[in-house]
């Protein structure tokens, strides 16, 4: 390439791009996803729910006008938004025994949100309520959950520890049954199904898991009970224990500094590295941000994700490491390389600029860890070698410095994970490590089809979503699919905006939803369907858009991870579900708002009952 593209570099993006090679190649399992297990059968203890015995009840037959499938922030804004449109009688169903989704269940020391509190809890303007850090903890995202379901009402008809088992679409009555497992028929005008995207535990299949005899667990079921203490640490019954810690992305940055901190010994057993910029946590106060402005919340979200994607805005009120970043990525934008060269650069050449912003982006995180970590040997392979967008990037203060302690080792695996287990010890390369305790930190399913995430099959008027998607997700906007009368997606990852703050994304979803219902209401029709050249055409968009094409192509060159189905990504269904909507987040937004601010249900097949 020209060097006069990207100016004077002290690199060689050559080598750079040969060794990132080397270390995707070396990590692409043949057996890509499948070579985990979810926590269904044998290792259901590791889904279990530590929180809450069992709730007593019996099965509940009756109608609601809408029925919510998921109690986490997506469900929880879905409930809010449609009181806020009038709708008063809303039943939320979920499996946990309250509300807050990933955060009811993921509760290990140190949980934290990794996006601005302030631009990421619900609800704050409505609700006038300040965060109390830069990035909340676990237990105060709980509560905010809480918040929202007393404020909203959403207790009142909740029904908790229950798993929905079918949804039936009822031509005769124009109604969704939903079943249950707790014997439940219930019905509803409205079927939202709010299930999130990774709330399944998942773990490697790593030989001999069944043989190993110590006790374990998976961080998002965090046993309190082995390691006493909570979520602030204080874990004295692990003061004489040895544990091994599986994984190292973003759980394990937050896990590690505090378990480190109580236990006698730890290993922590790396397969491949995060990126870990600076976090910068501190306490907010209630004046931190000037909450009195009339849509403070959607306007500083909004400032975040153009600072994410551009054109970035004059102001930058969030200003953190995800900006600074971003801004790094962009350092110009193409007219601006255009006006430096005198002329229009090519494709190629705006995607050679773009991939060595990056490598200097990655050649700073690996300075930072050089910097922080005592050890040399340790602090090579603390090093990450990929894009930076290739795995969900981190943030952490204190994660790299863990290693300084003595009673921290890492084990890196040399990409190649952990060997196998034996009935007390894990083995990496020959080498055997004794432990007492074994943690998985090693996330969620991924990518799995729509159904197994929802862990039930929804039956609209010509059959099974689980058929009617076969071949692929099929969505008009993420939100709604053809066959499927009054139902609504909200998150999921299908077909929608791919973004940072995912509760921007479910804010704005919920946001539109709870127009269509109240619009439906206000024109006196009872079902809504989008009409099937619509959902053929949006398809069509989404898998062909320029920017998902480019996207398929970067993510096929990044190290294995579920952003690219384990290094098996073919084609844009494999990023996630069904690929992504190719003009990015804001744009998704702003459609959404069109369609309100216009009163417009374009898209859509709309009758009244009784109409044929
Ligand atoms: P991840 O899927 O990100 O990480 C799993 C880890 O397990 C990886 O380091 C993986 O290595 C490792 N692993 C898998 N198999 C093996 C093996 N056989 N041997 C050794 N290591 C192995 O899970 P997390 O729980 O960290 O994060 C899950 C999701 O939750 C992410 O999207 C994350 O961003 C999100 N999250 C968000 C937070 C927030 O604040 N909003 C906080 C924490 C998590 P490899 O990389 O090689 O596959």
């Amino acid at each position: 390439m020209d060097e006069t593209l990207v100016g004077e570099i002290d690199f060689d993006p050559a080598a750079l791009q040969e060794k990132y090679a080397y270390e995707r190649d070396r990590r692409v399992r043949p057996e890509g996803k499948s070579q985990y297990v979810g926590t269904s059968g044998k290792f259901a203890r590791f889904s279990a729910d530590p929180w809450a015995g069992k709730i007593a009840r019996d099965p509940i037959e009756d109608h609601s006008q809408v029925i919510i499938a998921g109690g986490g922030f997506g469900g929880l804004l879905m409930g809010a938004r449609l009181r806020e449109a009038g709708l008063t009688d809303i039943r939320i169903i979920e499996v946990a025994s309250d509300f807050g989704g990933t955060w009811y269940w993921n509760r290990y020391p140190g949980a934290m949100c990794d996006v601005e509190a302030h631009i990421y809890l619900p609800l704050l303007e409505e609700l006038n309520y300040a965060p109390k850090h830069r990035y909340s903890y676990a237990p105060e995202m709980l509560e905010h959950s809480q918040r929202i379901g007393k404020a909203y009402d959403l207790y009142d008809k909740a029904c908790f520890q229950t798993s929905i088992t079918d949804a039936t679409w009822a031509e005769d009555s124009q109604r969704w049954t939903i079943t249950t497992d707790r014997g439940d028929t219930m019905t509803a005008d409205f079927f939202i199904a709010a299930c999130g995207r990774q709330s399944l535990p998942k773990l490697p299949q790593i030989p001999g898991i069944d043989d190993f005899r110590g006790h374990t667990f998976h961080t998002s079921r965090w046993d309190y009970q082995y390691t006493g203490g909570d979520h602030t640490g204080g874990m004295s019954k692990i003061e004489g224990k040895t544990i091994g810690f599986i994984g190292t992305g973003a759980t394990a940055l937050q896990a590690v500094p505090e378990l480190a901190k109580d236990v006698a010994e730890l290993f922590v057993f790396q397969r491949t590295p995060s990126t870990v910029g600076q976090r910068d946590q501190f306490e907010t106060g209630p004046d931190w941000v000037d909450m009195t402005v009339p849509g403070w919340q959607r306007e500083r979200r909004d400032n975040f994700q153009k600072h994410v994607r551009g054109p970035r805005p004059d102001t930058d009120p969030v200003d953190d490491g995800w900006t600074a970043i971003f801004h790094q990525l962009g350092a110009e934008t193409p007219t601006q390389i255009a006006e430096r060269l005198g002329r229009t650069p090519t494709a190629k050449e705006l995607a050679y600029v773009s991939e060595v912003n990056d490598f200097k982006v990655m050649n700073a995180l690996r300075e930072r860890v050089e910097t922080e970590v005592e050890d040399p040997e340790t602090a090579e392979a603390l090093k990450p070698w990929y894009r930076w967008w290739c795995k969900r990037p981190g943030f952490h203060d204190d994660y790299l410095r863990a290693f300084n302690r003595p009673n921290v080792t890492l084990v890196d695996t040399d990409g190649q994970g952990v060997e196998r287990f034996t009935e007390s010890e894990v083995v990496v390369a020959g080498k055997e490590y004794a432990v007492d305790c074994l943690i998985f930190g090693t996330g969620f399913e991924a990518s799995v089809p729509y159904t197994h995430l929802t862990g039930f099959d929804i039956i609209g008027r010509h059959g099974p979503i689980s058929t009617h998607w076969q071949n692929g997700v099929r969505t008009l906007h993420g939100l709604t699919t053809d066959g499927f009368p009054n139902l609504f997606f909200i998150g999921g990852n299908i077909q929608t905006a791919n973004a940072v703050n995912a509760v921007h994304l479910l804010d704005e979803q919920a946001r539109y939803v709870a127009f269509v219902v109240a619009e439906l209401g206000r024109r006196g029709v009872t079902t809504i369907e989008p009409r099937g050249a619509d959902v053929d055409a949006y398809v069509n968009e989404v898998r062909v858009h320029p920017n998902n094409l480019a996207n398929l192509e970067f993510y096929k060159g990044c190290t294995p991870g579920y952003y690219n189905n384990e290094g098996k990504a073919t084609k844009n269904d494999d990023l996630f579900n069904g690929g992504r909507y190719g003009d990015g987040p804001m744009a998704y937004y702003e459609l959404l708002r069109r369609q309100q601010d216009h009163n417009s249900l374009d898209g859509y097949n709309l009758a009244s009952r009784g109409a044929k």
